[in-house]
């Protein structure tokens, strides 16, 4: 007989004194959810078979059930809407960096290891939800090969755990990883992005060997270790998620944070503002601010590039100086942009990083256009184009003008 998910047996977003591990196992039934009508459920049938739901119960409880808009249940209850055929799986083109499988090498200096492709909960505006499709193939079990090409490449001083969410691997697994990295002379520093922090804020609490396994990585191997963690609304900030986040601090962790700005999740100022200021009291330095990428099923999601800058900057004016260091930037294929300023006529961004070299520090000037939201939309002012990935212009073109 299937448990129903109680989730009004407490008021949103407030938390008991005790907590019950049983309420950050996993659910993946959508049918155990209750208050979704019976008629939502089969609207939701056919994106659930390419992209499955994933939450628990304590995340479900920080949803306000009597508000069909809510900001956390448009993060994670699926919607029909996903099924859009516009956009790309992979919009930043990270298969043109995958040197082995699982291993990304797109900066000299930077890998990017997709350790999983697995995830605490799924967001349902994942930019690699292609790896979760069921013909996705880009994840290896096998890691040896990854662990050889870092070794063999000594450029490389920064490793970045991704997939899918390193943190909703066993920590057998996950110790195994660092303490192959640890191996690695050259590596210096090791980031672990994870979305588990909002999702399960027992993760760390509930594993004493976790505990012991990254604070013994930051004790003895002489390597700094980074929680990127995935905060996209002030709501997921609950006492005991902010508990967490100092034990990860306890355990050696340096703590960043980073989200997309999302339509219908933290697209007004007020509430980034929030965020950014929580997670910076919290110790957190807010990081990225991400344009949402142009991938398929998110289009609901995603606001055009002055829209999103004018968000951000009304958001940060009034931060301190650390919380200030967030950038708004776009993960292009061409490299990290930073979308460092805008007037009537024009848009200035400049490459963060570069892919290519001869664009490092690259300064641009775009002719504004308030309908675009990825820089292949974009002509640069004085007629020259920017560098361009074939497809997704015409893809992305085509929905911005479809209306
Ligand atoms: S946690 Fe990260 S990888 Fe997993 S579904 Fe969310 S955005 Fe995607």
């Amino acid at each position: 007989m299937k448990t129903r998910i109680m989730k009004l047996v407490l008021p949103w977003f407030s938390l008991p004194d005790e907590v019950s591990h049983s309420r950050f196992a996993p659910v993946t039934d959508i049918s155990m959810v209750e208050g979704i009508p019976a008629d939502a459920l089969q609207d939701m049938e056919e994106v659930i078979k390419s992209f499955s739901f994933k939450a628990n119960e304590y995340y479900l409880s920080l949803i306000n059930w009597n508000d069909p808009d809510d900001p956390v249940r448009r993060l994670v209850i699926p919607n029909p809407a996903e099924m859009g055929g516009w956009g790309e799986y992979d919009a930043s083109d990270e298969a043109s960096n995958t040197r082995i499988k699982g291993l990304q090498h797109k900066y000299p200096e930077t890998a990017l290891f997709l350790v999983t492709d697995n995830c605490t909960g799924f967001c349902r505006y994942c930019f690699r939800k292609r790896l979760f499709l069921n013909e996705a193939d880009e994840v290896t079990r096998d890691y040896s090969t990854a662990y050889s090409y870092i070794a063999s490449h000594p450029e490389i001083s920064d490793v970045i755990l991704s997939g899918g969410d390193p943190l909703s691997m066993s920590t057998r697994r996950l110790g195994g990883i660092l303490r192959n990295l640890a191996e690695i002379s050259h590596v210096k520093t090791v980031r672990i992005g994870s979305k588990t922090p909002a999702y399960n804020p027992m993760r760390l609490g509930g594993d004493r060997k976790l505990q012991e396994i990254l604070s013994g990585f930051t004790a003895h191997s002489g390597k700094t270790l980074y929680l990127i963690a995935h905060f996209d609304h002030p709501r997921e900030l609950t006492d005991i998620a902010l508990e967490e986040l100092a034990m990860y601090r306890d355990c050696g962790l340096v703590i960043l944070s980073q989200c997309p700005i999302l339509r219908g999740i933290n697209d007004d100022a007020a509430t980034l503002r929030e965020l950014y200021s929580r997670l910076h009291a919290a110790g957190v330095s807010p990081y990225y601010a991400f344009q949402g990428r142009p991938v398929r099923g998110n289009e609901q999601y995603l606001l055009s590039i002055t829209e999103t800058y004018r968000i951000f900057q009304a958001a940060v004016r009034d931060l301190t100086g650390p919380a200030k260091r967030v950038r708004y930037v776009m993960s292009h294929s061409s490299g990290k942009i930073e979308i460092a300023g805008m007037d009537e006529k024009h848009i200035y961004m400049r490459y963060h990083r570069a892919k290519d070299p001869k664009n490092r520090e690259r300064f641009m000037i775009f002719n504004r256009d308030d309908s675009a939201f990825w820089l292949d939309n974009l002509t640069l002012a004085g007629g020259e184009q920017p560098a361009r990935k074939s497809g997704l212009i015409h893809s992305v073109s085509r929905a911005v003008f479809r209306s």
